[in-house]
């Protein structure tokens, strides 16, 4: 038999949040029986590991082709560039992800063209950048007290580091004149500073991306009572009266439907993915769907000025053949006065030996990501078909999705902010910033939002269990009820700990 017949915890999904669930159970009920499934296949060992970890390029490649849902991009060659993904396409694409193939876009509306998804064990985790920033202000929950212990919690079980990249070329310079141009005015913590990335260095220089195989951690591999089981997809969550009873599962290499029997099930399945396992279980509650927001996103590049190669060095850098593994990334963090989250990544240069004086040096060349808060409507939402099936055959989603006039005032805003933070950097390459159709940030959020009371505008407790289904938590972006405009995993994690721990507690005194 494939899959267990009863466990304690039933969890649907692999990603961070999924793993954050199975590594503190782990650690807080070890003797709790704990199933993992995730629809997607296995990628590599160890389970959930992220794919830039995968020397082999060819390896690297299959591994994002395998992550691509039911209609996989053709083609073996490594993706570590963008090429034949965004190029010319009208929706942006990132290796690893599949688009939401249809219903993305309403009649009249914005719509989310950007929206999609992983299906792999590791979720988007697998793929993700690892940027790990703390929200501020009005980005965070108020009503959860213990918000900082749990994203510190969170920061350890993600490996979170802000100085593994400290010497990458010029990211001091960087930070330096970005600082001179924004800090002003900004309390300690959200002045301009080195990004908090999911990531290790050991001695040697080589670098580690966190997938959820890190969250997992030795905890859950070594958990005798912990099982992962891939290509299995959660057709419906089992419900007995108000409590929850079991999850049905199909077994995607032969079709066969299983019952298994969970005290707890756990659907950490994605923003828009978890809300539509609960339509399809008929739990339905009136927020469910709703809130949905993301962030919107602007791009620019810049040259740096002024720069030149370190007199103190032995070679020039564009001459080794290997350059630095990673650049810098800055972080320009979100207040309330500039409702703003900015990512500055110093671009690789090419590795290949130049005799051309002007290509650039490496770390020289600047991506500027700025993200706006949403301005949140409760019409928009993501909704379900119960007479058309998707690639999987759950019930098809259908995204209703506007930007208001404040979210168009935020977005010409965050544009002029790019450019002011470019134009203390250096040159610009393009004219103008671009802004990215909606979606493309693969940050959507509030779709299984948690609230301080089950008043009709929330999904789930503070500890993410669903109202009025006792034993039944969600798990993911969906959760967060706030308009964040900073990168929301880390916010993610804490929550899901939360969840675990709460049914961990739960699970200890009903033993004692
Ligand atoms: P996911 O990682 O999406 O995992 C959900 C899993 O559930 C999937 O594997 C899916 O197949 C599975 N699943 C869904 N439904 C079912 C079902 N019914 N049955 C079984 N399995 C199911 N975030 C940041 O915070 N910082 C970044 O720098 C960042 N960069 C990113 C860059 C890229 C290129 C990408 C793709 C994403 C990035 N993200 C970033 C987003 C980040 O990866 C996600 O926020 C994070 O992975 C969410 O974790 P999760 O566990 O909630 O969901």
């Amino acid at each position: 038999m494939r899959f267990p017949e009863h466990v304690d915890v039933a969890i649907v999904g692999s990603g961070p949040c999924g793993a954050a669930y199975a590594r503190v159970l782990s650690e807080r009920a070890p003797t709790a029986s704990i199933a993992t499934f995730e629809v997607g296949p296995l990628l590599a060992d160890p389970p959930g590991v992220h794919v830039k970890n995968i020397a082999s390029a060819q390896e690297r490649a299959r591994a994002q082709r395998l992550s691509e849902g039911p209609a996989p991009r053709d083609g073996a060659a490594s993706t570590d560039t963008m090429d034949g993904y965004a190029d010319d396409a009208p929706r942006l694409a990132r290796p690893g992800t599949f688009l939401l193939p249809s219903g993305y876009r309403q009649p009249g509306e914005d719509g989310l063209p950007g929206a999609a998804m992983s299906s792999n064990v590791g979720g988007m985790g697998a793929h993700w950048t690892g940027a790990c920033p703390r929200p501020g202000g009005s980005e965070r929950i108020a009503f959860v007290p213990d918000l900082d212990d749990l994203l510190a919690e969170a920061e350890r079980l993600l490996c979170v580091d802000a100085h593994a990249f400290d010497d990458a070329p010029f990211a001091a310079e960087v930070r330096k004149r970005l600082g001179a141009a924004i800090d002003a005015g900004r309390g300690g913590d959200r002045r301009v500073q080195p990004m908090p990335l999911a990531v290790r260095k050991d001695a040697g220089g080589r670098v580690t991306w966190s997938g959820a195989d890190v969250v997992f951690g030795e905890p859950t591999r070594g958990n005798p009572n912990f099982s992962l089981h891939s290509q299995a997809l959660v057709t419906r969550v089992l419900v007995d009266g108000d409590r929850v009873r079991g999850v049905q599962i199909r077994d995607m290499r032969d079709g066969t439907v299983h019952d298994v029997r969970a005290r707890y099930v756990v659907v950490a399945g994605d923003s828009l993915r978890t809300p539509q396992l609960l339509w399809a279980s008929g739990i339905r509650p009136r927020a469910l769907g709703r809130y949905l927001n993301d962030q919107p996103q602007t791009v620019f590049a810049v040259r740096l000025r002024d720069i030149a190669p370190d007199p103190a060095a032995e070679t020039d850098p564009r001459d080794k053949a290997e350059i630095v593994p990673q650049s810098g990334v800055s972080w320009v963090p979100f207040t309330d006065d500039e409702p703003f989250h900015g990512q500055v990544m110093q671009l690789d240069a090419s590795p290949v030996p130049l005799a051309d004086a002007d290509e650039p040096l490496p770390g020289t060349i600047v991506g500027l990501g700025w993200f706006c808060a949403k301005d949140l409507q409760e019409s928009d939402r993501i909704e379900f078909d119960d007479r058309e099936g998707d690639a999987y055959g759950m019930p098809a989603m259908r995204i209703h999705y506007r930007l208001t006039e404040r979210d168009h005032a935020a977005i010409e805003a965050s544009r002029n902010a790019v450019r002011r933070a470019a134009e203390a950097l250096g040159e610009p390459l393009d004219d103008a910033p671009l802004t990215f159709d909606p979606g493309a940030s693969l940050h959507y959020q509030g779709t299984v939002r948690m609230g301080e009371r089950d008043d009709g505008t929330s999904v789930c407790s503070p500890a993410s269990q669903v109202w009025d289904v006792t034993g039944l938590h969600v798990a993911g972006n969906g959760v967060i009820p706030t308009a964040t405009a900073c990168n929301p995993t880390l916010t993610s994690v804490a929550l899901a700990v939360a969840g675990a721990r709460a049914i961990a507690a739960d699970l200890t005194a009903e033993r004692n």
